[in-house]
């Protein structure tokens, strides 16, 4: 498979990791710059904005979120956030930066590469795909219809909106902070509670085994992932 040429920004300064990706993502049939501090992340943006970039959160002159925040103020090109365990406060910020994904290091190149495809079929879907499927459940976007193996599943309202954000992002991480502003509000922000609440009820309703959730993932003290 390849990467049809999409053009990559690797945004890294250790020197093994920055020749293992270029390999990597090279021969995946993607083209790939790098850029080894804020400063060079940020006029190789300007100069040519690559289709994904791939961000490490710890860089000689600053911090990876800078580069996020800055970013986001011109362009909702995708981000994908490389973040080494330890990292979780940075890496949380960077999500809340705009940042659309992130894999922890050491990372699996086939892991990586997954999520660079991902966030490529976001833009390339801009008119988000009417029917998610994820394992035994399909949603219905435009129909507002869920379905277990066939069957029609009854949602309550809220459960319902929880299920179409995920589905919306279908596979990609959605933040907390995503989810809450997207059902509750911009002043629900916090309240995680909820979240925890109804993903519970919808796992119930929706899991093939709740206790051992598969369809709807929890990423720890970051958000959530529907599951492919
Ligand atoms: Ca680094």
């Amino acid at each position: 498979m390849g990467g049809e040429g999409a053009h990559l920004l690797v945004v890294e300064d250790e020197p093994q990791i920055v020749r293992g990706l270029k390999v990597v993502l090279r021969n995946a049939g993607f083209d790939v710059r790098a850029a080894e501090t804020v400063e060079a992340a940020l006029d190789a943006v300007a100069v040519r904005p690559p289709d994904v970039m791939i961000l490490d959160l710890v860089l000689p002159d600053g911090s990876g979120v800078e580069v996020c925040e800055d970013v986001r103020r011109w362009s909702s090109l995708p981000i994908i956030v490389l973040s080494a365990l330890g990292d979780e406060r940075e890496k949380v910020r960077a999500l809340n930066a705009g940042a659309d994904d992130y894999v922890t290091k050491p990372f699996g190149t086939d892991e990586l590469i997954a999520r660079v495809r991902a966030v490529l079929r976001r833009t390339a879907d801009a008119a988000v795909d009417p029917v998610v499927t994820a394992g035994i459940v399909t949603v219905d976007l435009a129909a507002r219809r869920v379905t277990r193996e066939g069957t029609e599943v009854h949602l309550t309202p809220i459960e319902y909106d929880v299920l179409r954000v995920l589905a919306t992002y279908h596979t990609r991480l959605v933040t907390h902070r995503t989810l809450l502003q997207a059902v509750w509000g911009p002043r629900y922000e916090a309240e995680t509670h909820y979240l925890r609440v109804h993903v519970a009820h919808l796992r119930a309703k929706l899991e093939a085994d709740a206790s051992r959730p598969t369809l709807i993932v929890t990423e720890p003290g970051v958000g959530y992932r529907l599951a492919s």
